[in-house]
């Protein structure tokens, strides 16, 4: 792809707003200031940068959509993000709670020439440690298959397809039970009221609790 030439704020902004789409199909300003810790008026500033540079399109009051351009770029950032961390975590052994904060300074800077040799000795992955699929070098993404752990039915043969990847804490105990993308697990009950979850991983049952759930996301396994 080519090479990203904006400001490392930008970029944070771009994958922000692309991640608050595939979450809830919109990027509404307050919840942009709240995922970056920002105040809502510097959120309010750099849309408007980022509209004068084509980026994204912005009305105050209303949420900020990209431009093809904009998600192109954004694509790009991404990339880079999700090549590193299995970079670090294939070729260096670093753990899969790590390779993210190490990512997020990384893909700032990697050139694009370092971005296809890492791409190229991994044979061109798919999908980064936390099972997020890799946009291809022409930016596209293939759509993540499946739905939250938290919505499926007791009783279900489920397979881990992604984990959320920036609370080290979260991964360490996730890791801790085998909870890894291609994992296999029974979901035995789900209490209401956002209760617990029993699992079956590899014959072994366990207590999840709900908001440790709410970060994975799953698929039925194929019968
Ligand atoms: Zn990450």
């Amino acid at each position: 792809m080519e090479r990203v030439a904006i400001s490392q704020a930008m970029q944070d902004y771009l994958k922000a707003i692309y991640k608050l789409h595939e979450q809830n199909g919109q990027a509404p300003t307050s919840a942009l200031a709240e995922m970056l810790g920002v105040a809502p008026a510097s959120v309010t500033n750099m849309c408007k940068k980022l509209a004068e540079l084509h980026l994204v399109e912005y009305e105050p009051y209303q949420g900020v959509r990209f431009t093809p351009a904009g998600q192109k770029l954004a694509l790009e950032i991404i990339r880079h993000h999700r090549l590193i961390e299995l970079y670090l975590a294939e070729a260096l052994n670093v753990p899969w709670d790590r390779v993210h904060e190490e990512a997020e300074r990384l893909e700032h800077v990697i050139s694009e020439d370092l971005e296809e040799r890492m791409a190229a000795a991994l044979g061109d992955p798919q999908f980064d440690p936390h099972g997020a699929p890799i946009p291809s070098r022409s930016g596209a993404i293939s759509p993540q298959s499946g739905g939250r752990l938290v919505d499926m039915r007791p009783g279900d043969r489920l397979i881990v397809v992604e984990v959320d990847d920036d609370d080290p804490e979260l991964l360490r105990y996730l890791g801790s039970m085998g909870l890894y993308p291609g994992t296999k697990v029974l979901l035995l009950a789900r209490a209401p009221f956002e209760g617990p979850l029993t699992l079956t991983i590899d014959q072994t049952q366990h207590n999840l609790g709900y908001q440790a759930a709410k970060s994975i996301l799953v698929a039925l396994q194929e019968q």
